[in-house]
C-alpha cells in the first residue's frame, strides 16, 4: 500500500464535520442494525434500498451523465481536488466511523492510513492524464484514438477497506465522465453512505449515488440495462453471478476477486531483517485485504529462523477495539469470516501442523477477535494453505527446491498478487517472472500507488484498476478516421 501521511487527529470547527454530525446524515432511525464488530454495540442504522429505489437511482444517474460527461475536463479535475480537501477536512471522523464499523484501529496502517489513502487516490486521480493519439497519419490516412465516457458506472464493494475501494472505484469513472452508482457491503454501509455524503459536498447533484441494500440491490445494477459498466471487487461467487448477469447488456466488467497470494522466502534472506515487512504483508488489516500474503514457502535453509522471527513480531502486535491508540490490529469484521479462520486454523492444527503463536481465541470475549497465528509445519494440501483464510492466521511451508516452491505458488486457480524475499534483487525477478499473479513485489507484499496499474490473472478477476489503464478501464475508445 502507499504510504499517504497518516493524519493526525484535527480540531474540529463549527464547519468541519464532527463524528456525530456525519453518523446523523445517514443513519435512519427505522433501519436496520450495523453493528460494531469489537464490541457487538450499535454504530448506528441504515435504511436498506429496495432494487425499485435503485431503478430511480439509476435513472438519475442517466439523467445527470450528458451534462457531466460534457463539462471541461478541467472541471472535473478541480472537483476531484475539492472532493480530497472535503475528505482530509473530515478525516477524524471519517476514519471514526470507519474503525467502529469496520474494526479496525484507528492508529498502524488502518482506519487513518485508509481515509489518508481516499484523498491520496482522488488528487492521483486527477492528476493522470489519458489524451487521446493520433495512431496513423500518413498522408492519405488520419486515425485518432479518443477516449469517451461509458455512461452510468455501478460499483460494488466489500467490507474490508469499504472507503478506499470506493473511491479506487469511483474516481477514475468520475474523472472520465461517468455518473456512479455505488453499492455498498451490507457490513459496512455507513462508512461508503458517510464518503459519499462528503465528496457529494462538492460534485453536482446524482453524479455520485450510494444505495444501500443487500444482494438483491447488488443483483439488480450487475444486471442493469441502465449501467454501461460495472466495477466489482469482492468474492470469486459473486463476480461469476456478476459475469453471467452481464451477458444480457453486454456490459463492461472490471472484477477485482481477491487471491490466495503466495510469498516464496529465498535461501539467502536475513530473516531477522524481512520479518516486519513479511508480517504487514500477511496480517494488514489483521489479514482481511485482497492482496495479502496467504501463504508463505520459505526455504529450508533459513525456515526455523523464519518462522521464529515471523512468531515474535506477531508475539508483539497489539491487538483490541479499533478506538484505543495502541492498538494495531482490530476484529475480524463479521462473524462468518471469524468462522472461516477459526475452521482453517483447526484443520492445520488437526493435521499436526504447529501452531507457533495465536491459535486460541478467548470464546468468552466480545467481538470476533482471532489473535495472530503463526503455523508452521503445514503441508502444502492443507486447506489452511489452500482456501483463502481472509484473516489473521499465516501458514508457513518448507520448500527444499526454488523450482517446487514456484510449482506450488503457481497451482491455485488464483492469481491477484505474490511476492519473493531475497538478498540477490536480480535473481528474486527472475523468479518473480515465473509467477502467475497480476502484481509479484520483491522484498515486499500488497503496497499499491494510485499510478501503477493493479489486477489479477485466473479466477482473480480481469481489467486494471489505477493509473492510465484505470481511467481507460472507464471509458470507451474511439477512432476518428478521415
Ligand atoms: P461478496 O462477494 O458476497 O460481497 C461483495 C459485494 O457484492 C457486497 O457488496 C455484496 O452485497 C455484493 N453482492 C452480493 N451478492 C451479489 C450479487 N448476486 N450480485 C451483485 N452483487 C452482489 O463477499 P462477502 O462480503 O460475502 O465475502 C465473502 C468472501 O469474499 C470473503 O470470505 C473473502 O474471501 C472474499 N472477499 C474478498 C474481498 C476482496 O477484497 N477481493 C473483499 C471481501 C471479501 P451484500 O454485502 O449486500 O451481500
Amino acid at each position: 500500500m502507499t504510504t499517504p501521511t497518516v493524519t493526525e487527529p484535527v480540531t474540529t470547527t463549527p464547519e468541519t464535520p464532527t463524528y456525530e454530525s456525519l453518523l446523523a446524515g445517514v443513519t435512519d432511525p427505522d433501519g436496520r442494525e450495523v453493528l460494531d464488530p469489537a464490541t457487538g454495540e450499535v454504530v448506528g442504522r441504515v435504511a436498506f434500498r429496495s432494487p425499485e429505489d435503485l431503478d430511480a437511482a439509476v435513472a438519475r444517474a442517466r439523467a445527470a451523465q450528458p451534462a457531466w460527461g460534457a463539462r471541461a475536463d478541467a472541471e472535473r479535475t478541480d472537483l476531484l481536488l475539492r472532493a480530497a480537501d472535503a475528505v482530509e477536512a473530515a478525516a477524524e471522523p471519517l476514519a471514526e466511523l470507519l474503525s467502529r464499523e469496520q474494526g479496525k484501529p484507528l492508529n498502524g496502517p488502518n482506519a487513518r492510513f485508509e481515509v489518508g489513502a481516499c484523498a491520496a487516490w482522488l488528487r492521483a486521480t486527477a492528476a493522470t492524464e489519458l489524451p487521446g493519439e493520433t495512431v496513423l497519419d500518413d498522408g492519405e490516412t488520419h486515425a485518432e484514438l479518443r477516449y469517451r465516457p461509458v455512461g452510468v458506472v455501478g460499483a460494488i464493494g466489500p467490507w474490508n477497506w469499504p472507503m478506499m475501494i470506493t473511491v479506487w472505484q469511483v474516481a477514475p469513472a468520475l474523472r472520465m465522465g461517468n455518473t456512479v452508482v455505488v453499492k455498498p457491503s451490507e457490513y459496512t454501509p455507513l462508512s461508503v453512505l458517510a464518503l459519499v455524503e462528503v465528496l457529494n459536498s462538492v460534485l453536482p447533484a446524482d453524479v455520485l449515488t450510494a444505495v444501500p441494500g443487500g444482494g438483491d440491490v447488488g443483483a439488480r445494477l450487475s444486471g442493469h440495462a441502465g449501467v454501461d459498466k460495472l466495477v466489482f471487487t469482492g468474492s470469486t461467487a459473486t463476480g461469476q453471478a456478476i459475469i453471467r448477469s452481464s451477458a444480457d447488456t453486454v456490459k463492461r466488467l472490471t472484477l477485482e476477486l481477491g487471491g490466495n497470494d503466495a510469498g516464496i522466502v529465498l535461501p539467502d534472506v536475513d530473516p531477522r531483517a524481512i520479518a516486519e515487512g513479511l508480517f504487514w504483508g500477511a496480517f494488514i488489516n489483521t489479514g482481511q485485504t485482497c492482496a495479502a500474503l496467504k501463504r508463505l514457502y520459505v526455504h529450508t535453509d533459513v525456515y526455523d529462523e523464519v518462522c521464529a522471527a515471523l512468531a515474535d513480531v506477531a508475539r508483539a502486535m497489539p491487538m483490541g477495539r479499533g478506538l484505543d491508540e495502541q492498538n494495531v490490529l482490530g476484529p475480524l469484521q463479521n462473524r462468518a469470516q471469524y468462522e472461516i479462520v477459526a475452521r482453517l486454523v483447526d484443520a492445520a492444527r488437526d493435521a499436526g501442523a504447529k501452531i507457533l503463536v495465536g491459535g486460541d481465541p478467548d470464546p468468552d470475549a466480545p467481538g470476533y477477535f482471532y489473535p495472530a497465528t503463526i503455523v508452521a509445519d503445514v503441508d502444502d494440501d492443507n486447506p489452511l494453505v489452500a482456501e483463502e483464510q481472509f484473516g489473521p492466521a499465516l501458514p508457513i511451508v518448507r520448500y527444499d527446491d526454488v523450482d517446487s516452491a514456484v510449482a506450488m505458488a503457481n497451482r491455485l486457480d488464483v492469481g491477484l498478487g505474490a511476492s519473493v524475499w531475497g538478498s540477490d534483487r536480480e535473481a528474486a525477478r527472475a523468479v518473480a517472472a515465473r509467477l502467475e499473479a497480476g502484481t509479484v513485489w520483491i522484498n515486499s507484499h500488497g503496497g499499491v500507488h494510485p499510478m501503477i496499474p493493479f489486477g489479477g490473472v485466473k479466477k482473480s478477476g480481469y481489467g486494471l484498476e489505477f493509473g492510465v489503464e484505470g481511467l481507460k478501464a472507464v471509458a470507451v475508445p474511439q477512432v476518428i478516421n478521415g
